[in-house]
């Protein structure tokens, strides 16, 4: 299957493209996204077929559906690595919690949040693909926290690929930091800014569109390729677990095969989103998806009005940090899917330019039959946390909780629920701690420990490891230097 770009051809990139090259540079025409030129249709048959499948068994078929340009070994290596999850036999348990309510554990990989569900896989492809054309890749990411530790975790001594991560310092809660500083691996490279998250995004942005920054890579034969989830090598594995997740239900016993979930899911850049809105297209049974988010509510208006607006929006720091998000990715994707390309370029060129846009009441109609959503304040959240976990017995991190408010105010109570988790307690915890003892700013060692005693729950080894694992990322610099200090790296 090819791919194909979201706001048309340019006639200076190729009209249609392999999913090798979309991953390899997945910056497409103008400035947009590649897509799938049609998805495959499973329909039931395939829901029947793999009824008793494990979770590499339903993914190798569903890749395979998608007719991808790389060879089977690579993709069977690439999924062998959910057998390092907790459970190899289930890498995403799905747990109940309570009437209607189901939970999608994707935080079970090594380093406790759901990015690790695509990074993993993806780090093999992105690798091999490399090695066979014998090229030489650089990513560059900046991180609040979830993305720099998995993107790390996944390129640890793989070859062909470099990482240069950057974090702004004082930014991120402890444990991602160290998640981070304590990668020890020649390709790798992990540097801390003096600033806050915007800083370092905004370096990364000027850096990737320095012509002499590319030059200087050119020289040292080093390509730029991405890790976000603009690339589509890793919506591609997003769209797996929503098919997994509802066979659970299947199996559990808590629907019949055909009948209709919601799909909650907590956004930020929707990649997780859309793998659920792919699946459904491909077959699955879906009522709606239903958006979640935290103050930074930009999803949540523009599925409610149709406006996209930024003008008077500025990030807010949240207790859901993974979701401070205001220009979301991969919402261009479902533009593009339901107003085609032309459409999808004039909105997203008004995005750019004013800041604004704003579907007609037709578009809004069509954006609504598949989606609804509502967001939760952090004072909210800690009281969901709290009160699921009292009442329920279910602990969840603060991205979580941002479901279980849509869940009360966007879902017939008929319908059930697959709500996905993003992040295990150990991700968030002193959040977690002020949720359900009142203890306030914690750090997070003490905060783990105070809520592995109130939860009675093991701190994972993996955690728990990290406050005593040497730092050998040590590289704190102003943003200026970035450039400088990524080519010495290199
Ligand atoms: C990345 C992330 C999200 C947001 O997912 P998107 O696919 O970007 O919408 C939510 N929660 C956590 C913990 C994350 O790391």
């Amino acid at each position: 299957m090819n791919f194909i770009q979201t706001r048309g051809n340019d006639e200076n990139k190729l009209q249609s493209v392999t999913f090798s090259q979309a991953i390899l540079a997945p910056i497409a025409s103008f400035g947009g996204l590649y897509v799938p030129q049609e998805l495959p249709e499973l329909g039931e048959a395939f829901l029947q077929k793999h009824m008793n499948s494990s979770y590499k068994t339903l993914a190798a078929d569903m890749l395979a559906r998608f007719e991808i340009d790389i060879a089977q070994d690579v993709i069977d290596k690439a999924l062998d690595l959910y057998d390092a999850f907790d459970d190899a036999s289930n890498p995403v348990p799905v747990v109940k919690v309570k009437e209607n309510l189901y939970v999608s554990e994707l935080y079970h990989g090594p380093t406790r949040a759901f990015k690790d569900m695509a990074l993993q896989p993806f780090g093999v492809v992105l690798s091999s693909i490399a090695q066979e054309r014998n090229e030489n890749y650089l990513i560059l990411a900046a991180t609040s926290g979830d993305t720099g530790p998995a993107a790390l975790e996944t390129f640890k001594n793989r070859a062909n690929v470099q990482v240069a991560c950057l974090y702004p310092d004082g930014g991120t809660s402890d444990v991602q930091r160290l998640q981070m500083v304590t990668e020890d691996a020649e390709n790798l490279k992990v540097i801390g800014i003096h600033g806050v998250f915007d800083d370092a995004q905004n370096a990364l942005k000027h850096l990737l569109a320095s012509e002499e920054f590319k030059k200087a890579l050119k020289e040292k034969n080093v390509s730029l390729s991405a890790a976000n989830s603009v690339n589509f090598g890793r919506i591609i594995f997003q769209i797996i677990y929503h098919i997994h997740s509802y066979l659970e239900l299947v199996r559990q016993n808590a629907i019949s095969m055909g009948e209709k979930v919601y799909l909650n899911v907590p956004s930020g850049n929707f990649g997780n989103a859309l793998g659920g809105y792919y699946a459904w297209k491909m077959g699955l049974p879906v009522e709606k998806i239903i958006i979640s988010s935290n103050e930074n509510n930009i999803l949540t208006k523009l599925i409610k009005t149709g406006k996209y607006d930024l003008r008077e929006n500025a990030v807010v720091g949240t207790t859901s940090p993974a979701m401070d998000i205001l220009k979301s990715s991969n919402v261009e994707r479902i533009l593009f899917d339901l107003f085609g390309d032309v459409r999808t370029k004039e909105l997203m060129q008004s995005l750019e330019v004013n800041n604004f846009y704003e579907l007609n009441a037709e578009e809004l109609t069509k954006l609504q039959v598949s989606f609804d959503a509502d967001f939760c304040n952090g004072e909210e959240g800690k009281a969901y946390i709290k009160d699921t976990f009292e009442n329920d017995g279910y602990l969840m991190d603060p991205h979580t909780a941002t479901c279980m408010k849509s869940f009360e105010t966007c879902s017939n109570p008929e319908i059930k629920t697959i709500a996905y988790s993003t992040a295990e307690w150990t991700k968030f915890s002193p959040v977690i701690a002020n949720a359900l003892t009142g203890e306030k700013d914690a750090q997070d060692i003490d905060a783990l420990k105070s809520i592995s005693k109130v939860a009675n729950l093991d701190i994972p080894s993996m955690i728990q490891g990290l406050f005593t694992k040497e730092v050998v990322q040590n590289t704190i610099i102003e943003k200026e230097e970035i450039e400088k200090e990524i080519l010495k790296f290199l």
